[in-house]
């Protein structure tokens, strides 16, 4: 057979993503991977932010009906237009952002969204700027698009919480001059969630280096202790150059939907949709009428989920903070604590992680998986893992459990986790 060495952008995208082994083989996702070892560790597996609790009934319904009205055939490339205006109307009730049919496009998940604009809108050798750590899809999009990547810090604060080095982004963007700069609020995996003041920053930088902001809110519903989710396109002096991502996955614990979307102007979201097109062209025709159903007509299983997820999170942060000598963050959004042990342990998070997998029966994930080599951030997540709080209350109770057989142990050797 053709050797697949001779094609060289598969094995960049799997690179800039960190998947390249040392022997040259490929390696799965941090979150497949991760998976894999508590299967085979019998553990706890809070590792991938997938839900272990599931969607409403009311949308699995609604997914029934719209396949028995007949909604079995290709969508339209934008998306069904019940669907476009329902993601329009929810933006405007929820987050008083006024958005139109016209400036919606329907995308196979956040993941299709990000990947075709990045597409769509980074000039050849242009420079993304994200911040760190980010989700694993950005490097690979930026690589296939023959961008690079520049990376600020989003790190953890003496108040408990996280923040951008805005020092660093100021001078990033002077260096760089990023065609596109991506804004995951509420952040994964610190739960940051960007305020007025951050998107003034980030609004000045994008106007200065003449950028698109490109948003990633797939966790914007779930602001806990009571905060709100801003839109960028709400908060920056200039929407016009603001794409807006997001997704339904999180929201309706369905993420195997994958139902995402594009928020632009409707040029450019023409534009992103002249790359998306030819990606998958269109995807989950029913599963759009019945989340338009849903978006359009009923939040209230929304702010159940974020109240669930809140008594999950407490239930299991509280746990990680009875761990002598590590920190747990109190989440202020979203679907994870990060868990420093560099206090108890000179190990990397890798090495923690697989040995609280065989010892105490926990994985999560490790927090560098989700940086570059060699960045402040990889160095100041050396030894942090990301858990997951969006199990099951079974699990999540388990896990629980777990932690503070874990904090016994260190109360009496308090060596245990050195190498
Ligand atoms: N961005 C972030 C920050 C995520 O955590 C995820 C994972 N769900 C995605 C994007 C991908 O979203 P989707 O499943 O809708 O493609
Ligand atoms: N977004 C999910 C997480 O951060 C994982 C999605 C995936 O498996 N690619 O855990």
């Amino acid at each position: 057979m053709p050797d697949v060495m001779r094609a060289e952008l598969w094995h960049a995208m799997a690179d800039a993503a960190g998947l390249i082994r040392a022997d040259g083989s490929i390696g799965e996702t941090i979150y497949g991977q991760m998976t894999a070892l508590a299967a085979a560790t019998e553990s706890v597996n809070l590792g991938q932010g997938a839900p272990g609790t599931d969607a409403p009934p009311q949308l699995i319904e609604a997914a029934a009906a719209a396949m028995r009205g007949g909604f079995n055939q290709y969508a339209p490339g934008q998306g069904h237009a019940e669907f476009l205006s329902a993601v329009a109307a929810q933006r405007t009730r929820d987050f008083a952002h006024r958005v139109t049919s016209e400036q919606v496009l329907f995308t196979c998940g956040a993941t299709e969204a990000l990947t075709a604009s990045i597409l769509a809108l980074l000039p050849r050798g242009g420079t993304v700027l994200t911040f760190e750590p980010y989700y694993d899809a950005y490097p690979a999009a930026v690589t296939a698009a023959g961008g690079s990547l520049v990376t600020v810090p989003i790190l953890p604060r003496e108040d408990g919480g996280f923040g951008p080095d805005w020092q660093v982004f100021d001078e990033v963007v002077a260096a760089t001059h990023p065609s596109i700069i991506i804004v995951n609020t509420p952040h994964n995996p610190t739960g940051f969630v960007f305020g007025p003041a951050d998107f003034e920053r980030v609004g000045a930088a994008a106007v200065a280096a003449d950028a698109w902001i490109l948003t990633d809110e797939v966790y914007e519903q779930l602001v806990l202790d009571g905060g709100t989710h801003l839109p960028p396109a709400m908060a920056v002096a200039d929407p016009g150059r603001v794409v807006t991502v997001s997704s339904a996955g999180k929201s309706w614990n369905a993420t195997g939907w994958k139902i995402g979307w594009v928020i632009a102007e409707p040029e450019v979201r023409e534009t992103i949709q002249a790359v998306k097109q030819f990606l998958t062209f269109t995807s989950g025709g029913p599963l759009q009428i019945a989340m338009a159903r849903m978006l359009a007509e009923d939040s209230r299983f929304v702010a159940e989920n974020r109240r669930s997820l809140q008594a999950r999170a407490e239930v299991l942060v509280s746990a990680c903070r009875s761990v002598p000598g590590a920190r747990a963050s109190i989440p202020a959004s979203g679907y994870f604590t990060v868990m420093d042990f560099s206090a108890l342990t000179d190990l990397d998070a890798f090495a923690v992680n697989e040995r609280l997998a065989e010892r105490f029966s926990i994985v999560g994930i490790p927090v560098p998986a989700l940086c570059r080599e060699g960045s402040a951030a990889h160095r100041a997540y050396r030894a942090s893992i990301r858990y997951s709080f969006c199990k099951s209350a079974a699990d999540v109770d388990r896990a629980a459990q777990l932690f503070r057989a874990l904090a016994e142990v260190l109360e009496t050797d308090p060596d245990s986790l050195r190498g």
